[in-house]
């Protein structure tokens, strides 16, 4: 049986909880623990599928196919281990369950209650994972900050199951804030002490306390928060604001956060962590020899969780290839055929965003075709790549009017296409072409060199498609596909030949790049950006010539 480790949030949202739960997971995962992450998120939607981003931030897909909250990328990151559907539930998939089970007669005769009918059903959710066999330790995220009417019945599952547990089978870690108040120059513990009393009113009281601070702590302030808050004076942790959030973990480590919660958990034996290849890491992304500058065109640049994955994609390639990577943010929206050069002046590669919707679609266009005839490395990636099969379809292949049909259904060339079953379906929530499918790679292409093997798998999320009905056309003019579902013969990759560095992708390899397994994309990408940076523009495929790892 598992032991479980509950983390909640106080004071503020945004404290960083999913990076507090991940980088104690990969403590104890450097110590040959079997660890797995979940989040339990309060909103009423079944999923963030249909969240636009600027509400939570880009949605993450998992193998499964699962849409999930931004937090698991970071699981996944710091883990190298894949997450499912069940590591992330909302109260909307809870109700959902139990009011379905009433519908089926489940409950027959009785009333249906928050409690006991969605806090057991919580409950089942939360040990799940743990029943499985496969995971020692489950770290469950609770979003939201407590005190919030909407994650009450969260806080009470865990309360319930503190109080069915053996007392060393769980473990809860409240994540607070302790401000700073530069006029008084002091640390105020207050917020802290109000945060743990509201939690402690539902009748859960923190083992472990973890203060985000700007400053340091001193023993002082630790005593101070460890009388009032009833806890250890050695299970309060310091969390100081960090220069990027893989330091977290080592930061952790110091103050000993996964020590405590062993102990917490009557764990004592364990081995030293492990934590080379992360330390390794660490070093090349603190000591980069160079740097590339990378254009990222997308509609929501504004808003940096948008495209979480991919720049934190750029921040294990740009390691693996010694560089920085500075990621300059074009809005799609502002770019038009009078003014990319001069918006794209200087960037060493593009990488087109993926999207949704027309906003910002001919800039986009725009940017590939500048990219395209100007031999500037370029990454398109879903509705990226979308653009780029129009751009080459207007520009190179004369259709003029070419154009994806979730922009223009009444289109003369659908390039571009829904696929057929998608045609079929009315409802929107989780109905797109989610998670992993494989695809075959066509030997000598640039995708075989990038991935060095010809059978891969990678997430889907998407509803359109490339057309194989003008697949010939494009074949015989410079664009290959070289890259396509076995079973459908559906493209998923496409390239032009010609060109020093031009890739498109179907699918997302941004959401299986973690810190000891980059995406071989980003990878490559940055390492050709890198080659045009060093100005071997003419030389024709970059990564026969910079040094590969
Ligand atoms: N809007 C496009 C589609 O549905 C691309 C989606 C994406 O970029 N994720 O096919």
């Amino acid at each position: 049986m598992a032991k479980y480790i509950f983390v909640t949030g106080g004071v503020t949202s945004s404290l960083g909880k999913g990076i507090i739960a991940a980088s104690l997971a990969k403590l104890l995962q450097s110590r040959g623990f079997s660890v797995t992450i979940q989040k339990f998120d309060p909103y009423i939607n079944v999923d963030p599928g249909t969240l636009n981003p600027y509400e939570h931030g880009e949605c993450y897909v998992t193998e499964d196919g699962a849409e999930t909250d931004l937090d698991l990328g970071h699981y996944e990151r710091f883990l190298s281990s894949y997450t499912s559907q069940a590591n992330n539930v909302t109260t909307g998939r809870i109700y959902q369950t139990v009011i379905n089970r009433e519908r089926a007669g489940d409950f027959l005769g009785k009333t249906v209650q928050v409690v006991p009918h969605i806090t057991d059903e919580i409950k089942r959710r939360m040990l799940q994972l743990g029943k499985e066999g496969k995971y020692d330790l489950v770290i469950t995220e609770i979003g939201g900050t407590v005190g919030d009417i909407e994650s009450l019945p969260f806080i009470e599952a865990v309360r319930q199951i503190q109080w069915e547990l053996p007392d060393d089978d769980v473990v809860v870690i409240h994540l607070t804030l302790i401000p700073y108040l530069r006029a008084a120059k002091e640390l105020k513990t207050k917020p802290t002490q109000h945060s743990v009393k509201m939690l402690s009113e539902t009748g859960v009281h923190p083992d472990i306390i973890v203060a985000r601070t700007e400053e340091p702590l001193g023993n002082d302030i630790k005593r101070k928060i460890a009388l009032f808050c009833n806890v250890k004076p050695e299970a309060v942790i310091e969390a100081m604001d960090a220069p990027t959030i893989y330091e977290v973990p080592l930061a952790m480590l110091r103050e000993k956060l996964d020590v405590i919660t062993m102990r917490k958990l009557g764990i004592s034996v364990y081995p030293e962590p492990n934590l080379e290849n992360w330390k390794a890491f660490l070093d090349k992304l603190k000591y980069p020899k160079s740097k590339v500058t990378i254009g990222l065109i997308g509609k929501y640049v504004e808003l940096q969780d948008a495209y979480k994955s991919i720049l934190e994609s750029f921040i294990h390639a740009g390691a693996m290839n010694e560089v920085k990577v500075q990621v300059v943010n074009v809005h799609s929206e502002f770019i038009t055929e009078e003014n990319v050069a001069e918006k794209l002046d200087g960037l060493d590669g593009l990488l087109v965003a993926p999207g949704f919707g027309v906003r910002g679609i001919e800039g986009k266009i725009s940017a590939v075709k500048y990219a395209r005839e100007n031999g500037l490395p370029f990454f398109g990636i879903c509705l990226g790549m979308q653009m780029a099969v129009i751009e080459f379809a207007r520009n190179v292949l004369g259709l003029k009017e070419a154009h994806s049909t979730e922009m223009d259904v009444n289109t003369p060339e659908p390039v571009i296409d829904m696929m057929e079953e998608q045609k079929k379906i009315k409802m929107m929530g989780g109905t797109m072409r989610l998670g992993a499918y494989p695809c075959e790679i066509v030997e000598g292409s640039l995708a075989h060199k990038i991935y060095g093997k010809t059978s891969i798998s990678e997430r889907h999320r998407h509803r359109y498609e490339f057309n194989n009905k003008y697949l010939d056309q494009f074949e015989h003019n410079g664009m290959s596909a070289s890259g396509t579902n076995p079973e459908t013969g559906l493209v998923e990759i496409i390239e032009i030949p010609s060109h020093p560095y031009f890739i498109g992708v179907q699918y997302h390899p941004e959401l299986k790049s973690s810190v000891e397994k980059p995406a071989p994309l980003f990878v490559h990408f940055i390492a050709a950006a890198k080659a045009y940076n060093e100005g071997r523009i003419a030389v024709k495929n970059p990564l026969l010539q910079s040094e590969m790892i």
